[in-house]
């Protein structure tokens, strides 16, 4: 039985994953955190969850001695899961981390981690998301020389880091194929007197409101034809599923660093 610990509970994510968790047999939740300061702190997270009492209480702290947990799934935000990961670095416990929004230097800190323990990160732990990364490099393989390519995405009112981590996944995946620069090549908002498009871009646009779990469109828009491929999430259980899936496979893993797509043997 693989004892799982959550971070960010409380969350959004953090509350469909106890779900999921508590959905798979081979797994049990041993673990539940949230913030110090949360009113929360000392209640059964299945209660706050919605599926009933499950025996295990929110806690304000992730616990820093072995033997607690044995696999850590993060989904909060980047400064909480780099204290997170070091302590999990500590202890030699897999990490499975969801959270996104990480700027350069902490996607390096992030990246570092994997030289101690097995770290599986994703943007999106949707098996159709990662399923349209495939789709999007051989639309790109095909099309990408004679195409313009935008990204269009819509989260909720809530959700705090633009463009979303999962359009960004998609433009870089499609970056790789035709080896185009993210830094230089990647359009990220526009406004005023812009000028005519530039060839081997990929712009974003990105849109915000209500309760949309998650849009992505990708369009590749050549003379006198487009092809638009689309996903979207119309429950958060699609991601907290993926990473449930991704928390058995990385804990048969050596340290590394892996994506989705390595959990669903798409490389
Ligand atoms: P949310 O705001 O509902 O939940 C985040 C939780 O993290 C909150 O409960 C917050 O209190 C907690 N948290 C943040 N900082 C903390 C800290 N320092 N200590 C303790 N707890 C802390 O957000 P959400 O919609 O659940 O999304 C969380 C993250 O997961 C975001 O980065 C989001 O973009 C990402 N996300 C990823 C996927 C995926 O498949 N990879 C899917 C959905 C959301």
């Amino acid at each position: 039985m693989l004892r799982i610990a959550i971070a960010g509970a409380s969350g959004r994510m953090g509350r469909a994953l106890i779900q999921a968790v508590h959905q798979d047999n081979a797994m049990q939740l041993s673990v539940a955190q949230v913030r110090p300061e949360n009113t929360l702190v000392g209640t059964d997270a299945g209660e706050m969850a919605g599926i009933g009492s499950i025996g295990v209480q929110l806690v304000a702290q992730l616990p820093n001695q072995a033997d607690h947990f044995d696999l850590l799934i993060d989904f909060t935000s980047p400064q909480s899961t780099l204290s997170n990961l070091a302590i999990c670095a500590e202890l030699g416990i897999p990490v499975v981390v969801g959270t996104t929004g990480f700027n350069v230097s902490e996607t390096a800190q992030l990246n570092a981690f994997a030289e101690n323990i097995p770290l599986c990160v994703a943007a999106n732990f949707s098996t159709g998301v990662n399923l349209c990364l495939q789709l999007l490099q051989q639309a790109a393989e095909v099309l990408g020389q004679d195409s313009d390519i935008e990204v269009v995405e819509a989260h909720h009112r809530n959700k705090v880091d633009a463009p979303s981590g999962t359009a960004l996944a998609m433009g870089n995946a499609i970056a790789e194929t035709m080896q185009l620069d993210p830094e230089k090549d990647f359009v990220l908002s526009r406004e005023g007197i812009t000028g005519a498009r530039e060839a081997n871009t990929i712009g974003f646009s990105t849109i915000r409101g209500g309760d949309i779990v998650g849009d992505h469109t990708v369009i590749f828009a050549a003379e006198g034809e487009r092809i638009e491929i689309t996903h979207k999430a119309s429950s958060r259980m699609a991601f907290a599923r993926g990473a449930v899936r991704a928390s058995h496979w990385l804990a048969q893993q050596q340290a590394g660093l892996y994506d989705m797509r390595d959990v669903l043997g798409l490389r």
